[in-house]
């Protein structure tokens, strides 16, 4: 079974009046996702969904002219060579590492796609896993920087839908961020997890003060407090306090970037995005690298339910899995535009899908209500 064509298809939505999210990396003006498409020439056509990292344009670009013309022709079962491939002649070689981990991502999970249609089987039993529930965190573009009372009223909202664990964005000012963590503890009780993201806004002095509120609150995490490639900071901020573990992956490419993380011995926890980090292909090999050390895998995912289907059934199927992100943006049309991927249940679970790979019915006419938004997707309030 051969590969015959790949497309990326750009999809963009602007946020709505009083939709907007404030957090670490700037307020939300519009949210951009690439589908990408990979067909064979036996008729099976697989779905993948590769991060926009806030170009769409140019990833788009980047599978059209570069990937595609390497891989058409390719086994499309052979996941491991067509990674290989891109790998060797494109990501690692060309100056736009990072761009090509993206596109890379949402081809691999397009390919697994098409395994799991082929072999007539769910992606999570294909990899080795079961059907089996899933903890999650209320998680996406939400529970961003508003007044303490807010905050808290939003995560109890999550919490009365079944939700057992909430990550609130920080990254804000110090004293407004233990304010927040404090005000939402309060609320919430002692049963509930609390994350935290500063979307790498912090510096090393701000985790100084906020990390013992964080541990006296009992956070479950600090994600991202600074930029992917800090290591030094995130060495140091590891050393700080035993109690709250330091989280970080959304923004690593790549096992070699996680063997960096692990050289750093900074990082408790995570993160890697299946449709950023390298596709599951590479998740496999992250997950598998993190278990010899005891490090959970607490998947970062992103707009569509594609990549929300691919997590559920990754984790289905890695012995090291901790939370699904759940996506409970205040708006986001991409999260439900084939359907609804997951339900939380009362136990905070919840399960992948059953459907032959990722088990999702792509709807194609839906695109065309979604014309690629150019410009920024963030602003930043100063
Ligand atoms: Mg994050």
């Amino acid at each position: 079974m051969k590969i015959t064509r790949i497309t990326a298809v750009p999809l963009s939505y602007r946020l709505p009046e009083g939709k907007t999210v404030t957090m670490g990396i700037g307020s939300t003006l519009k949210r951009d996702c690439i589908i990408i498409r990979v067909e064979t020439d036996e008729g099976i056509t697989g779905y993948g969904e590769a991060h926009p990292g806030r170009s769409p344009g140019a990833i788009t670009a980047l599978v059209h002219n570069t990937l595609q013309p390497l891989l058409v022709g390719m086994n499309a079962t052979d996941v491991v060579g067509a990674w290989q491939r891109v790998h060797r002649m494109q990501l690692s070689s060309h100056g736009l590492g990072a761009g090509t981990c993206l596109a890379l991502s949402g081809i691999d999970m397009a390919l697994w796609d098409i395994r799991g249609k082929a072999a007539k089987m769910p992606l999570y039993e294909l990899l080795g896993g079961s059907h089996r529930r899933i903890p999650a965190y209320a998680g996406g573009i939400a529970l961003g920087y508003q007044p303490a009372e807010s905050m808290a009223e939003e995560a109890q909202s999550y919490v009365e839908q079944g939700y057992k664990a909430v990550k609130l964005r920080i990254g804000d000012t110090v004293k407004n961020d233990i304010a927040r963590v404090r005000k939402v503890r309060e609320v919430l009780g002692d049963d509930i997890d609390i994350l935290t993201d500063a979307n790498t806004a912090y510096t090393i002095a701000d985790v100084r003060r906020v990390l013992p509120a964080l541990a006296d609150i009992q956070a479950g995490w600090l994600e991202e407090p600074f930029a992917c490639n800090d290591f030094a900071s995130y060495r140091e901020a590891a050393k700080i306090t035993p109690l709250v573990p330091i989280a970080a992956g959304e923004n690593h490419f790549t096992r070699f970037e996680f063997g960096q993380m692990l050289d750093a011995a900074a990082v408790q926890v995570w993160q890697p995005d299946l449709s950023k980090s390298g596709g599951i292909t590479e998740g496999v090999r992250i997950a598998a690298m993190a278990s010899a050390f005891r490090i959970p895998v607490h998947a970062h995912s992103s707009a569509t339910g594609l990549n929300h289907a691919a997590t559920l059934h990754f984790l289905a199927a890695t012995e090291n899995a901790g939370y699904f992100e759940a996506c409970v943006s205040k708006f986001n049309p991409f999260r439900d535009m084939f359907g609804s991927t997951f339900a939380i249940g009362a136990d905070g679970c919840v399960e992948p899908p059953k459907g032959h790979g990722l088990g999702i019915e792509v709807d194609e006419s839906i695109f065309e209500k979604y014309p690629m938004v150019d410009g920024p997707g963030y602003v930043v309030k100063f």
